[in-house]
Formats: C-alpha cells, sequence, structure tokens
C-alpha cells in the first residue's frame, strides 16, 4: 500500500500575551505580501531549538510565512507602539516596519517573539516605506548570531527572505524580510510611551507584564516595581559590560534600542573596533560621538534614568521618595557594570583571583593599545601566544614592561599556567565579525548571489572560542592604509 506522505507543518505554536495587553500599546495590522520571495538565509539550529521544523520554513506555506505573504496558524500580527529618545530627543515611534506574528512556545517551555523586519506599513511608519534591504538584513544575522556565539545576550536572526521588490535608500536595493526572534521587544520606549499617555493604571499593566515575562522570581509581595528597576538595571549593568569586552559599538542606544530583557537589539549602525580607541564611531551621523565605544556604559545610565523616570508613579505615592528611590537604584548601575567588566578583563588576561592592583594593571595596557593602536581583539590573541607579526605595541619597551608586571602577577595565584590559557581562551575569542569581512561577504551574496562567503563566515563566528585554524584567516584586521569604516542608520 503506498505510504500516504505526511505533513507535518513548520511546528508553529503561537500565544499572543502581547495582544491581550491594553490596547493602547499595539495596532493589529498584517504583513503587506511581497512578489517574490526566495530564501536568503535559513538559521537551521535555532529553528530546531524553537521547535519549528527547517524543511517546512524553505517552501510553500513556511516560506510564505517568513516573507508575510501568509499568516501562520495561531499568530495574530501587531504593531508595538513605543515611544524612544533618538539622540537625547524625545519622539513617538512605533514598529514602522516590523510586525510581530506572535510568541513561540518553544519545546523547552520558552516563550519568544517572532517578528517580521521589514514586512510593510503599519500605523507607525510616518513617511518610512516599512521595508528592509537585503545587505543590512544579511548583516543583521550575521552580527545578531556573532554576538550570540559570543555569549552576549542579543535578538536572533530565523531567517532572510528577499523580496523580489526594490527598495530606494540612496538607490536602488533588493528588499529582503529579516524574521527576528527575541525574548520580548518590550524597550524602555515601550514605558516612555504609556508613560506619556498618563494613565497609571495601563502602566502598572506593562509592569506586571514585563515582571511577569522577564523577571518572574520577583516576589508577589513587597516593592515590585523597584524590583523591575532593579533587575533591568542588572541586566543592562552585564550587557554593557559584555559590549566593552568584545570591542562592541552598538551606534545607536536611543531608548527605543534598549531591551528590558537585557538583549542587544538594533542592528543598524553597530559595529566592532579593530584598533582599540575609546573614541570610536562609526555611524555616519553620530557625528558629536553620543554613542562612541568609550561612552555606552555612560549612555546606559542616561537610559536607565528616563526608563526609571517612567516608574516614577508606581514607586511611590510621594514624588520625592519615588525620586530618591529610583535615584539610589540607578546609582548602583556604573559600579555593577564596571564591576562586571573587571571580571572580565581578568578572565581575559588569564587572572582568577582579585588584587587591588588589577585595575592599574588593565587601565595600563588599554593605555598602550591605544598610543600604539593595537588592535583590540588580536591584542589578547597575541598575549595567548598568537602570531603577533605586525603589531607595532609588541616591539616597544613600554610593552615588555607591561608584560612582565603581567607575568609577576600571574604568578601570584593558586592556578597553574594551563588553567590560565584555557581561561583566555574562554574569554578571547578567536574572530570577531571585522568590517571589512562583513563588507566582503554581503558584497558577494547581495551582488552575486553568492552565499557560500557567508555560510563559511557564519561558521566559523558560530563557535569563535574555539580557536581553529581556519578561524585565524579571520583575524586579519583591515588595511591600515583603508578609510575609516562608516555605517548608516538609513537600511
Ligand atoms: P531604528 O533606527 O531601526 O530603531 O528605527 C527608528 C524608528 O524608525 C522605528 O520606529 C522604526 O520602526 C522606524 N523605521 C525605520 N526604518 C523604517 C522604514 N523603512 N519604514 C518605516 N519605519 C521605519
Ligand atoms: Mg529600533
Amino acid at each position: 500500500m503506498p505510504r500516504e506522505k505526511v505533513k507535518r507543518g513548520a511546528g508553529w505554536n503561537f500565544d499572543n500575551s502581547y495582544a491581550r495587553l491594553p490596547s493602547t500599546l499595539f495596532s493589529r495590522v498584517n504583513p503587506t505580501p511581497v512578489r517574490s520571495p526566495a530564501l536568503a538565509v535559513l538559521n537551521d539550529s535555532l529553528a530546531v531549538v524553537l521547535g519549528l521544523v527547517p524543511e517546512e520554513l524553505q517552501e510553500g506555506e513556511g516560506l510564505a510565512a517568513l516573507a508575510g505573504n501568509a499568516i501562520p496558524q495561531g499568530a495574530m500580527p501587531l504593531a508595538q507602539a513605543y515611544a524612544g529618545h533618538q539622540f537625547g530627543y524625545f519622539t513617538m515611534l512605533g514598529d514602522g516596519r516590523a510586525i510581530l506574528l506572535g510568541e513561540q512556545m518553544t519545546p523547552s517551555g520558552e516563550r519568544v517573539d517572532i517578528q517580521l523586519k521589514g514586512s510593510g506599513t503599519t500605523p507607525y511608519s510616518r513617511r518610512g516605506d516599512g521595508r528592509a534591504s537585503l545587505g543590512p538584513m544579511l548583516r543583521e544575522c550575521i552580527i545578531s548570531e556573532a554576538m550570540y556565539a559570543l555569549g552576549i545576550p542579543s535578538t536572533r536572526s530565523l531567517a532572510v527572505v528577499s523580496t523580489g521588490e526594490s527598495v530606494w535608500r540612496e538607490m536602488e536595493m533588493p528588499g529582503a524580510i529579516l524574521t527576528r526572534v527575541a525574548d520580548s521587544h518590550l524597550r524602555v520606549g515601550t514605558f516612555q510611551y504609556v508613560n506619556g499617555l498618563g494613565n497609571l493604571e495601563d502602566l502598572r499593566v506593562l509592569a506586571e507584564y514585563t515582571l511577569k515575562r522577564h523577571f518572574p522570581d520577583v516576589e508577589e509581595d513587597g516593592d515590585r516595581y523597584l524590583s523591575l528597576l532593579k533587575e533591568v538595571i542588572k541586566r543592562q549593568a552585564v550587557l554593557i559590560a559584555k559590549w566593552q569586552l568584545v570591542g562592541f559599538v552598538h551606534g545607536v542606544m536611543n531608548t527605543d534600542n534598549m531591551a528590558l530583557s537585557g538583549e542587544t537589539i538594533d542592528y543598524g549602525p553597530c559595529a566592532f573596533m579593530d584598533a582599540y580607541n575609546p573614541a570610536t564611531v562609526f555611524s555616519s551621523i553620530d557625528a558629536e560621538g553620543r554613542y562612541a565605544y568609550g561612552n555606552q556604559p555612560r549612555i546606559a545610565t542616561w537610559n536607565l534614568t528616563r526608563f526609571a523616570e517612567t516608574l516614577l508613579p508606581l514607586l511611590h505615592a510621594d514624588p520625592q521618595t519615588a525620586v530618591k528611590l529610583a535615584e539610589e537604584a540607578l546609582s548602583e548601575f556604573p559600579e555593577q557594570s564596571r564591576s562586571h567588566w573587571m571580571a572580565g578583563m581578568r578572565s581575559k588576561l588569564g587572572i582568577f583571583n582579585e588584587e587591588g592592583e588589577d585595575e592599574a594593571l588593565i587601565e595600563r595596557l588599554l593605555k598602550l593599545m591605544h598610543r600604539y593602536r593595537a588592535d583590540y581583539t588580536n591584542t589578547f590573541r597575541e598575549l595567548m601566544g598568537n602570531d603577533s607579526a605586525g603589531s607595532a605595541l609588541h616591539g616597544t619597551s613600554e610593552f615588555q614592561q607591561w608584560h612582565e608586571s603581567w607575568q609577576a602577577r600571574l604568578v601570584r595565584q593558586a592556578e597553574s599556567r594551563s588553567s590560565s590559557q584555557l581561561l583566555m581562551r574562554k574569554s578571547n575569542p578567536a574572530l570577531i565579525p571585522r568590517n571589512h569581512r562583513v563588507e566582503e561577504v554581503l558584497a558577494a551574496a547581495v551582488q552575486q548571489g553568492d552565499y557560500r562567503l557567508m555560510h563559511e563566515f557564519l561558521k566559523a563566528l558560530s563557535d569563535p572560542y574555539a580557536h581553529t585554524p581556519e578561524q585565524a584567516r579571520y583575524a586579519t584586521p583591515p588595511d591600515a592604509s583603508a578609510p575609516p569604516y562608516r555605517t548608516f542608520c538609513g537600511t
């Protein structure tokens, strides 16, 4: 008897808790279908973790869902409302080109947002076209997946689908849709939006929702909203320290781009630093360096202060007491972030125990790296014994002196040399998504439709602490004569 082909379906298992929130928080809107969707990238391993069937997402209904041409069963598409401070100025925003399909309930019981980015206009699109172009969506896919593999909380990329339609930026570009996966898309700006509406009850509902979704361990009785503030601060302290440790420059730390889950979100003008310099800025529109590498901890404090302001009415009935509570909580951030960073730096140097002089030792190294324009990632690789050819830093007597202090420091701990080496291997990536490499793989993919380089690159980035010989070839910094790398917001 012929066996009938069993259609398994893609495995969507949606809940829609966001759609049950007060209706001011979103607008129900469907994606706008596109002409001829084609799969550019599918993240098979992520699909499996989400309980999805990769083969089913590659064609037919599965692919149509990733293109916004079909609504998967159980989804309730909506665009989220939010506000935000952009470069310091307050604006009403909302998802102008992103649509939340719903929350996928994964086999391991997680709840994650599935969002289509570039899926057409929404009531919040203002003058935008609601679309995205292929290069920047592939770029988000590479960098977000690299961040995840580096151990940095991040939204993830399930798929990129080209639309067969053009978008106009500075010129005509191929259009694409990215399927973004996030613990949630709640932002500082979501609270700013609700606070701005002045409805205290909605603010309370949103705060409860955020607590339930991200901080379920916060006790029922007690200062729940103060705990919310403190927990958000804690997660950002971890996140920003992790950015600093790998040399990541977010580039557009507006309050609408700060996720309350503590994930890195919004890979527009971000980039990784090559030569160490705290003033590093990549974004073409950040002329003042507001979001420079070295400013990120300060900007995070600024953003968290905006978040705290929205919570004031919930913190205490007496406004002055509320402000005092918020200030106390906020004052913790710099020290928290600094101590995560210190712990990370010690690990990068193979140090297990703590000594008062460690900070000075680390600062001395950074100062030398800055002075001699040493590559940030490779300096640490070189300390692990990797090839240091071409590094001006290594030839200097100042560095030799520093190296001796470091070696002497390593002797003052119980752990062996080999454990120290092992710690360094786990703490210093073999590679980061360097800008010139990213551009190279994007050019092949977008201009020639050749995705081989991209797949090789994604593979190398997927295990950055493996230190394989194949990864070494991605370690080369850009040519010193290359013009400074620039990123753009209009993606
Ligand atoms: P971003 O810089 O990506 O955080 O975007 C800032 C705001 O602009 C958000 O509200 C986006 O949804 C919106 N936006 C960005 N690009 C577009 C576009 N092409 N069409 C409509 N809205 C957009
Ligand atoms: Mg954004």
